[in-house]
Parts: structure tokens; C-alpha cells; sequence
């Protein structure tokens, strides 16, 4: 372990498991990891549950790229998605089947689902904001379809053009048909913190619309911080409301860090006990409904603290990193990874 990593580590562990991170900064790789875990337990009992493993969804192909102006090239995204498959993410979110009346950046989601190559244990998802993209997503075989509504009615009727009760009931067709079809769906719940017309969002609303995607038959819920305005508190409230409709396992977070919080955030969830975690390679993305939000929080960045707390992703961070560097290469820009700039200079 580098000397950084452990300076790292420091803030978030008690004297009790810094012993356990010291003798396994002097291990060799092999016997590291458990030693790593065993120390995560016991900041368990200190700092709350965290969980021994925690899967990772890969925002970055579709979340990340489709604010970019600039029509990206079908084969750019296709080695995209192929560069993050080969660091191990058994979760990429790859397209959107929405018109590309609506958003240009995803015209070519049939190309780049036939495109990929699919690795066995990696679930390639597709965003359907209706029953259209719905049968154009099953088309191009996607594995796992998701839905999205917000939790705040006028972030609802901006971006979508519709208010929550419309939106869920577009997202129950997409469900029947799922249903019928037997393939999983995944909800986004987004603005569960804050919005950028309403301001505050209560958690009680986020619990309502989380209940209600859960009930319709979603497999996992993710809630999203679309404009990054959380801190742990908000995000612990909001999640404690939401677990009492929906079991803890079922969530994940999905957090952008426009206030830099997005880490700290993430650290509170798996506190609370969520083991899913949305990232974006390079930390791509952006909203723009969401005046000032920047990107996603990155993927390199969540992967650095996983590993710092010993908790298993089975991803690879230096496969990541490759992946991001080929993106921002292509798009002629800078990494938004703060691991990924710290890691260039060393
Ligand atoms: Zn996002």
C-alpha cells in the first residue's frame, strides 16, 4: 500500500482497526485483502454496518456521455463499454432507448448494444423512459431495463414533461411488459435530497415514489442526488425513511459530487447498510435540467475507497483507469477522477 492510501484510510478508522490497516500496508498482496476485510469488520462495530462487498453500476456509457454535445462515435462508446467489462464491473448501464428527437448522444443505442461484447458475468442495462424504448431495448437484447421518476414534482414536469403520477405510469407499462418478459427493472428515483427548483426534497416523498417503483415489481432502486447537494446527515435521513418501505438490500446510491460530498455521502450509505454504489468512469456526466450540477461521482474514486476499507468489488481499479484515460482522450478532456489525477502524477 502506498504511503497516500494509508494516510487515507487514517481518517475513517479507529485505533482498533488501525493496527489491523498498518500490519496489512506490510503484507504482500495475496494475504492483504483479508487482512483488509477483517479490519472493515471491526470498523463495523465502530462506525456502523459496512458491508463486506458492494457491487458497483457503471453509469458512465449512458448517464456520463449523454450530456456531451458533441455526437460521440458509435465505436467510441462500443470500446467504451468493452474497456470497463474488461475491469471487471459486472453492471454497465450502456445506452437509453429515448427518441434521439429528445437526446441526440443516444440515436445510435441499437448499434452500440449489437456492438459490445458481452462478457458472461457483466449485466448490460439499457435506460427506457416508455414502452417504444422498452421494445427497442428487448430488441437489441438488453439484460436489465431501468425506469426513472423524480421525487420532486417540478424537476418531474421540467425534465420529463410530465408530473410523478404520469411518470410512474408510464414506468408500470414498461413493468407489465418486463414482467411478461421476465427481465429485471431497475429505478431511478432522482432529486431524493435536493432539487433545483424546489430546493429541499423530503425523504417522506423519496420513501412514496421508491415504495411505489418497489411495489410495481423493481428489482433494485436507486436513489439518486442528481444535483450533488447531500451531505451524509441529509443522506442518512433520507435513507432511513426509504428503508422503512423498502428493504435496505434493494438500494443503491447514485451520487453526483457538484459539492464535492459525493465520497463522504457513500461512506454514509454503507454505513446504513446499502452494499450498491452508481459511478461513473472519469467521473463523466453532468444534468441538464440541473443547472451547476457537475459530474457523477467517479468510479476510479469509489473504487479507491472500497479498497481502502477492504471491501470487495472484484473490480480493477488500474482497468478503470485505462478506460477513463481512453474516454477523455476521445472526448479532449480532463479526467474528473481525483485518484485518476493523483495517480498521473505519480
Ligand atoms: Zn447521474
Amino acid at each position: 500500500m502506498c504511503q497516500e492510501s494509508q494516510f487515507y484510510i487514517y481518517d475513517f478508522v479507529s485505533q482498533k482497526s488501525l493496527a489491523s490497516f498498518k500490519m496489512a500496508s506490510k503484507m504482500k498482496n495475496w494475504i492483504r485483502p483479508k487482512i483488509l476485510q477483517n479490519a472493515a469488520r471491526c470498523l463495523s462495530t465502530t462506525y456502523g454496518s459496512l458491508p463486506t462487498s458492494v457491487k458497483i453500476v457503471e453509469v458512465g456509457p449512458r448517464d456520463g456521455l449523454q450530456n456531451i454535445k458533441d455526437v460521440v462515435p458509435t465505436e467510441t462508446k462500443v470500446k467504451l463499454v468493452d474497456l470497463l467489462s474488461e475491469a471487471g464491473l459486472s453492471s454497465i448501464e450502456v445506452t437509453s432507448f429515448v427518441s434521439p428527437k429528445w437526446v441526440p448522444q443516444m440515436g445510435d443505442h441499437t448499434d452500440v448494444m449489437k456492438g459490445i461484447t458481452r462478457h458472461k458475468n457483466t449485466t448490460y442495462a439499457a435506460l427506457t423512459p416508455n414502452i417504444q424504448g422498452y421494445n427497442g431495448a428487448v430488441s437489441a437484447k438488453a439484460d436489465e431495463i431501468a425506469v426513472f421518476v423524480a421525487a420532486s414534482e417540478s424537476f418531474s414536469k421540467k425534465n420529463i414533461n410530465c408530473d410523478i403520477a404520469e411518470s410512474l405510469r408510464r414506468s408500470s407499462e414498461v413493468m407489465e411488459a418486463a414482467k411478461r418478459d421476465k427481465i429485471p427493472v431497475r429505478g431511478y428515483v432522482s432529486c431524493v435530497v435536493g432539487c433545483p427548483y424546489e430546493g429541499k426534497i423530503h425523504p417522506i416523498k423519496v420513501a412514496e415514489v421508491s415504495k411505489q417503483l418497489y411495489d410495481m415489481g423493481c428489482c433494485e432502486i436507486s436513489l439518486g442526488d442528481t444535483i450533488g447537494v447531500a451531505t451524509p446527515i441529509a443522506m442518512s435521513e433520507m435513507l432511513e425513511e426509504v428503508a422503512k418501505c423498502v428493504p435496505l438490500n434493494k438500494l443503491a446510491v447514485h451520487c453526483h459530487d457538484t459539492y464535492g460530498q459525493a465520497i463522504s455521502n457513500i461512506y454514509a450509505a454503507l454505513q446504513m447498510g446499502v452494499s450498491v454504489v452508481d459511478s461513473s468512469v472519469a467521473g463523466l456526466g453532468g444534468c441538464p435540467y440541473a443547472k451547476g450540477a457537475s459530474g457523477n461521482v467517479a468510479t476510479e474514486d469509489v473504487l479507491y475507497l472500497l479498497n481502502g476499507l477492504g471491501i470487495e468489488t472484484g473490480v480493477s481499479l488500474e482497468k478503470v483507469m485505462k478506460a477513463g484515460t481512453y474516454i477523455c482522450q476521445e472526448l479532449g478532456r480532463n479526467t474528473s477522477s481525483k485518484v485518476a489525477q493523483a495517480k498521473s502524477k505519480l
